[in-house]
Protein backbone atom coordinates (compact mmCIF):
# COMPACT_ATOMS: atom_id res chain seq x y z
CA UNK A 1 0.00 0.00 0.00
CA UNK A 2 1.15 3.62 -0.72
CA UNK A 3 0.29 6.77 1.92
CA UNK A 4 -0.30 10.16 0.16
CA UNK A 5 -0.11 13.16 2.96
CA UNK A 6 -1.49 16.55 1.12
CA UNK A 7 -0.51 19.82 3.34
CA UNK A 8 0.31 22.97 3.40
CA UNK A 9 1.65 25.24 5.66
CA UNK A 10 -1.47 27.18 6.35
CA UNK A 11 -4.93 26.70 5.83
CA UNK A 12 -6.87 28.09 2.52
CA UNK A 13 -4.39 26.82 0.01
CA UNK A 14 -6.30 24.52 -2.25
CA UNK A 15 -5.42 21.79 -0.01
CA UNK A 16 -8.89 20.08 0.11
CA UNK A 17 -9.49 20.81 -3.70
CA UNK A 18 -6.35 18.69 -4.44
CA UNK A 19 -7.44 15.89 -1.75
CA UNK A 20 -10.79 15.72 -3.14
CA UNK A 21 -9.61 15.28 -6.61
CA UNK A 22 -6.67 12.92 -6.15
CA UNK A 23 -9.43 10.61 -4.29
CA UNK A 24 -11.60 11.00 -7.41
CA UNK A 25 -8.06 10.02 -10.10
CA UNK A 26 -7.28 7.30 -8.18
CA UNK A 27 -10.64 6.19 -7.31
CA UNK A 28 -8.72 5.71 -4.16
CA UNK A 29 -10.72 3.16 -1.66
CA UNK A 30 -9.65 4.51 1.74
CA UNK A 31 -9.19 8.01 2.73
CA UNK A 32 -9.19 9.94 5.89
CA UNK A 33 -9.40 14.07 6.73
CA UNK A 34 -7.18 15.04 8.94
CA UNK A 35 -8.06 18.34 9.48
CA UNK A 36 -10.04 18.18 12.68
CA UNK A 37 -10.71 21.86 13.15
CA UNK A 38 -12.15 22.29 10.07
CA UNK A 39 -12.71 19.53 8.09
CA UNK A 40 -14.30 19.91 5.06
CA UNK A 41 -13.60 16.85 2.66
CA UNK A 42 -16.74 15.34 3.88
CA UNK A 43 -18.78 18.31 1.75
CA UNK A 44 -17.18 16.70 -1.48
CA UNK A 45 -16.88 12.94 -0.60
CA UNK A 46 -19.07 10.65 -2.25
CA UNK A 47 -19.66 8.86 0.97
CA UNK A 48 -22.33 9.59 2.77
CA UNK A 49 -23.26 6.51 4.58
CA UNK A 50 -21.87 6.74 8.53
CA UNK A 51 -21.23 3.58 9.78
CA UNK A 52 -19.71 4.64 13.25
CA UNK A 53 -19.94 8.01 15.08
CA UNK A 54 -18.46 8.09 18.21
CA UNK A 55 -17.03 11.03 21.01
CA UNK A 56 -13.65 12.22 21.16
CA UNK A 57 -12.52 12.67 24.84
CA UNK A 58 -9.68 14.82 25.52
CA UNK A 59 -8.02 15.48 28.18
CA UNK A 60 -10.08 15.14 31.79
CA UNK A 61 -11.45 19.20 32.49
CA UNK A 62 -11.32 19.86 36.29
CA UNK A 63 -14.24 21.49 38.33
CA UNK A 64 -14.84 23.10 41.92
CA UNK A 65 -16.80 21.43 44.35
CA UNK A 66 -18.40 24.62 45.47
CA UNK A 67 -19.97 22.47 49.08
CA UNK A 68 -15.79 22.22 49.96
CA UNK A 69 -13.81 25.37 48.35
CA UNK A 70 -12.97 28.15 50.67
CA UNK A 71 -12.04 30.59 48.57
CA UNK A 72 -8.96 30.54 49.03
CA UNK A 73 -8.32 31.86 45.62
CA UNK A 74 -4.99 29.73 45.37
CA UNK A 75 -6.17 27.87 41.97
CA UNK A 76 -6.49 30.78 39.98
CA UNK A 77 -3.45 31.93 41.43
CA UNK A 78 -1.69 28.90 40.20
CA UNK A 79 -3.47 28.48 36.76
CA UNK A 80 -1.01 29.52 34.01
CA UNK A 81 -3.98 29.50 31.31
CA UNK A 82 -6.24 31.85 33.20
CA UNK A 83 -8.95 28.96 33.46
CA UNK A 84 -10.19 30.27 36.70
CA UNK A 85 -12.55 32.42 37.13
CA UNK A 86 -14.06 34.94 40.28
CA UNK A 87 -17.42 35.66 39.78
CA UNK A 88 -20.79 36.37 42.54
CA UNK A 89 -18.35 35.43 45.43
CA UNK A 90 -17.46 31.97 43.34
CA UNK A 91 -14.02 30.47 42.05
CA UNK A 92 -15.30 28.65 39.21
CA UNK A 93 -13.53 26.89 36.03
CA UNK A 94 -13.78 28.00 32.04
CA UNK A 95 -14.57 24.85 30.71
CA UNK A 96 -13.07 26.14 27.07
CA UNK A 97 -9.88 27.66 28.91
CA UNK A 98 -9.05 24.50 31.19
CA UNK A 99 -5.91 22.49 29.53
CA UNK A 100 -6.83 19.74 32.25
CA UNK A 101 -2.74 20.26 33.80
CA UNK A 102 -4.01 19.15 37.62
CA UNK A 103 -2.11 22.41 38.91
CA UNK A 104 -5.23 24.10 40.58
CA UNK A 105 -5.68 19.94 42.32
CA UNK A 106 -2.56 20.29 43.63
CA UNK A 107 -2.35 23.67 45.39
CA UNK A 108 -6.11 23.24 46.58
CA UNK A 109 -5.98 22.87 50.53
CA UNK A 110 -9.07 21.57 51.17
CA UNK A 111 -9.12 19.40 47.58
CA UNK A 112 -12.26 20.78 46.51
CA UNK A 113 -11.18 20.38 43.51
CA UNK A 114 -11.65 17.36 40.81
CA UNK A 115 -11.64 16.23 37.30
CA UNK A 116 -14.44 15.14 34.76
CA UNK A 117 -14.14 13.52 31.53
CA UNK A 118 -14.62 16.07 28.49
CA UNK A 119 -16.36 15.75 25.08
CA UNK A 120 -13.68 17.48 23.06
CA UNK A 121 -14.90 16.44 19.89
CA UNK A 122 -16.17 13.78 17.31
CA UNK A 123 -15.05 11.25 15.08
CA UNK A 124 -16.88 9.33 12.24
CA UNK A 125 -16.21 6.67 9.86
CA UNK A 126 -17.92 6.47 6.83
CA UNK A 127 -18.38 2.94 4.88
CA UNK A 128 -19.60 1.72 1.45
CA UNK A 129 -17.77 0.46 -1.41
CA UNK A 130 -15.20 3.28 0.28
CA UNK A 131 -13.95 4.26 3.60
CA UNK A 132 -13.56 7.69 4.84
CA UNK A 133 -12.63 8.45 8.12
CA UNK A 134 -13.00 12.23 9.88
CA UNK A 135 -13.26 13.93 12.78
CA UNK A 136 -14.58 17.48 14.02
CA UNK A 137 -12.96 19.33 17.33
CA UNK A 138 -15.17 21.26 19.44
CA UNK A 139 -14.35 25.02 19.85
CA UNK A 140 -11.49 25.59 22.18
CA UNK A 141 -10.74 22.00 22.63
CA UNK A 142 -7.08 20.81 22.59
CA UNK A 143 -4.88 17.63 21.58
CA UNK A 144 -6.00 17.87 18.41
CA UNK A 145 -2.73 15.74 17.43
CA UNK A 146 -4.43 12.64 19.31
CA UNK A 147 -7.33 13.25 17.72
CA UNK A 148 -6.11 13.04 14.25
CA UNK A 149 -4.15 10.21 15.01
CA UNK A 150 -7.74 8.39 16.25
CA UNK A 151 -8.51 9.38 12.50
CA UNK A 152 -5.85 7.37 10.67
CA UNK A 153 -6.21 4.74 13.30
CA UNK A 154 -9.72 3.71 12.28
CA UNK A 155 -8.98 3.10 9.04
CA UNK A 156 -5.85 1.10 9.68
CA UNK A 157 -7.44 -2.40 9.63
CA UNK A 158 -9.55 -1.29 6.22
CA UNK A 159 -6.25 -0.93 4.33
CA UNK A 160 -5.24 -3.70 1.81
CA UNK A 161 -2.02 -4.14 0.46
CA UNK A 162 -2.79 -2.50 -3.01
CA UNK A 163 -4.46 0.38 -1.89
CA UNK A 164 -3.31 4.18 -2.50
CA UNK A 165 -4.66 6.02 0.91
CA UNK A 166 -5.23 9.40 0.40
CA UNK A 167 -4.87 12.20 4.07
CA UNK A 168 -5.98 15.38 3.60
CA UNK A 169 -4.02 16.86 6.30
CA UNK A 170 -3.97 19.92 8.67
CA UNK A 171 -2.55 23.21 8.26
CA UNK A 172 0.12 24.85 9.96
CA UNK A 173 3.38 22.71 12.15
CA UNK A 174 1.57 21.98 15.39
CA UNK A 175 0.55 18.66 16.78
CA UNK A 176 -1.88 17.86 14.52
CA UNK A 177 0.33 18.31 11.56
CA UNK A 178 2.95 15.94 13.29
CA UNK A 179 0.67 13.36 14.03
CA UNK A 180 -0.62 13.00 10.30
CA UNK A 181 3.21 13.28 9.08
CA UNK A 182 3.41 9.38 10.85
CA UNK A 183 3.87 6.19 8.35
CA UNK A 184 3.36 8.05 5.37
CA UNK A 185 5.66 7.53 2.01
CA UNK A 186 5.06 11.02 0.29
CA UNK A 187 4.11 14.15 1.32
CA UNK A 188 2.62 16.61 -0.84
CA UNK A 189 3.00 20.40 0.21
CA UNK A 190 0.84 23.30 -1.55
CA UNK A 191 2.63 26.38 -2.11
CA UNK A 192 0.64 29.66 -2.87
CA UNK A 193 2.85 32.66 -4.12
CA UNK A 194 2.97 35.28 -1.14
CA UNK A 195 5.86 36.13 1.05
CA UNK A 196 3.44 34.59 3.82
CA UNK A 197 2.89 31.45 1.65
CA UNK A 198 6.92 30.83 1.03
CA UNK A 199 7.34 31.29 4.87
CA UNK A 200 5.04 28.73 5.48
CA UNK A 201 6.45 26.85 2.85
CA UNK A 202 9.91 26.46 4.28
CA UNK A 203 8.25 25.68 8.18
CA UNK A 204 6.09 22.74 7.29
CA UNK A 205 9.32 21.40 5.15
CA UNK A 206 11.67 22.20 8.26
CA UNK A 207 8.61 19.80 10.09
CA UNK A 208 8.66 17.25 7.52
CA UNK A 209 12.18 17.18 7.36
CA UNK A 210 13.16 16.63 11.20
CA UNK A 211 10.55 13.30 10.27
CA UNK A 212 12.69 12.20 7.13
CA UNK A 213 9.87 11.94 4.84
CA UNK A 214 10.25 12.62 1.05
CA UNK A 215 8.19 15.75 -0.14
CA UNK A 216 7.00 16.89 -3.43
CA UNK A 217 5.08 20.15 -3.36
CA UNK A 218 3.09 21.73 -6.20
CA UNK A 219 1.76 25.63 -6.63
CA UNK A 220 -1.55 26.87 -6.37
CA UNK A 221 -3.05 30.09 -7.81
CA UNK A 222 0.85 30.55 -9.21
CA UNK A 223 -0.42 33.10 -11.65
CA UNK A 224 -1.45 35.51 -9.03
CA UNK A 225 2.52 36.09 -8.47
CA UNK A 226 4.50 34.50 -11.00
CA UNK A 227 7.86 36.38 -9.71
CA UNK A 228 7.08 34.35 -6.39
CA UNK A 229 6.11 31.52 -8.25
CA UNK A 230 9.54 31.18 -9.97
CA UNK A 231 11.55 31.86 -6.59
CA UNK A 232 9.44 28.84 -4.97
CA UNK A 233 10.60 26.69 -8.16
CA UNK A 234 13.91 27.55 -8.11
CA UNK A 235 14.12 27.01 -3.81
CA UNK A 236 12.70 23.37 -4.88
CA UNK A 237 14.51 22.19 -7.23
CA UNK A 238 18.34 23.73 -5.39
CA UNK A 239 17.06 22.08 -2.32
CA UNK A 240 16.28 18.46 -4.65
CA UNK A 241 12.52 18.61 -3.92
CA UNK A 242 10.64 17.18 -6.26
CA UNK A 243 8.18 19.66 -8.15
CA UNK A 244 5.47 18.08 -9.97
CA UNK A 245 3.41 21.42 -10.85
CA UNK A 246 1.66 24.71 -10.32
CA UNK A 247 -2.34 24.90 -11.14
CA UNK A 248 -3.74 28.95 -11.81
CA UNK A 249 -6.70 30.90 -10.00
CA UNK A 250 -10.03 29.33 -11.62
CA UNK A 251 -13.32 30.28 -11.04
CA UNK A 252 -13.71 26.66 -11.75
CA UNK A 253 -12.28 25.62 -8.09
CA UNK A 254 -14.44 27.97 -6.38
CA UNK A 255 -17.86 26.72 -8.09
CA UNK A 256 -16.62 22.83 -7.45
CA UNK A 257 -16.18 23.62 -3.97
CA UNK A 258 -19.36 25.49 -3.54
CA UNK A 259 -21.43 23.03 -4.97
CA UNK A 260 -19.82 20.04 -3.12
CA UNK A 261 -18.31 18.34 -6.67
CA UNK A 262 -15.21 17.34 -7.99
CA UNK A 263 -13.82 19.55 -10.90
CA UNK A 264 -15.60 19.36 -14.37
CA UNK A 265 -13.16 17.05 -16.64
CA UNK A 266 -13.12 19.46 -19.56
CA UNK A 267 -11.81 22.77 -17.22
CA UNK A 268 -8.22 24.22 -17.57
CA UNK A 269 -8.89 23.15 -13.35
CA UNK A 270 -8.61 19.96 -13.65
CA UNK A 271 -6.22 19.48 -16.47
CA UNK A 272 -3.89 21.21 -14.53
CA UNK A 273 -4.70 19.39 -11.10
CA UNK A 274 -4.47 16.29 -12.64
CA UNK A 275 -1.04 16.89 -14.37
CA UNK A 276 0.39 17.51 -10.75
CA UNK A 277 -1.28 14.07 -9.89
CA UNK A 278 -0.02 12.18 -12.79
CA UNK A 279 3.41 14.02 -11.28
CA UNK A 280 2.75 13.04 -7.76
CA UNK A 281 1.43 9.24 -8.12
CA UNK A 282 4.89 8.62 -10.51
CA UNK A 283 6.63 9.37 -7.16
CA UNK A 284 4.93 7.37 -4.74
CA UNK A 285 3.89 4.00 -6.96
S1 LIG B 1 -6.37 21.92 35.48
FE1 LIG B 1 -4.72 23.37 35.00
S2 LIG B 1 -5.58 24.57 33.33
FE2 LIG B 1 -7.30 23.57 34.30
S3 LIG B 1 -8.03 25.05 35.77
FE3 LIG B 1 -6.62 23.69 36.84
S4 LIG B 1 -4.65 24.76 36.76
FE4 LIG B 1 -5.98 25.69 35.22
S1 LIG C 1 -7.78 26.41 45.89
FE1 LIG C 1 -9.49 25.09 46.45
S2 LIG C 1 -10.38 26.08 48.19
FE2 LIG C 1 -9.07 27.59 47.24
S3 LIG C 1 -10.45 28.71 45.88
FE3 LIG C 1 -9.55 27.10 44.70
S4 LIG C 1 -10.99 25.40 44.86
FE4 LIG C 1 -11.50 26.83 46.45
Amino acid sequence: MRKLLILSGKGGTGKTTLASNFINFSQARVFADCDVEAPNLHLISMVKNVKNRENYYGLDKSFINQDICINCGLCKDSCKFNAISFENNQYTIVKNLCEGCGVCNYVCPVKAIDFVKSIDGEIMLYEEDKIFSTAKLNMGSGNSGLLVTKVKQQIQDYIKPNDFVIYDGPPGIGCPVIASMSGVDLILLVAEPSKSGISDLKRIIKTANSFKLKIAVCINKYDLNKELTKEIIDFVHTNKYDFVGKIGYHDEIIKSINEGRFLSNNSMAYKEVKKVFDNTIKLIL
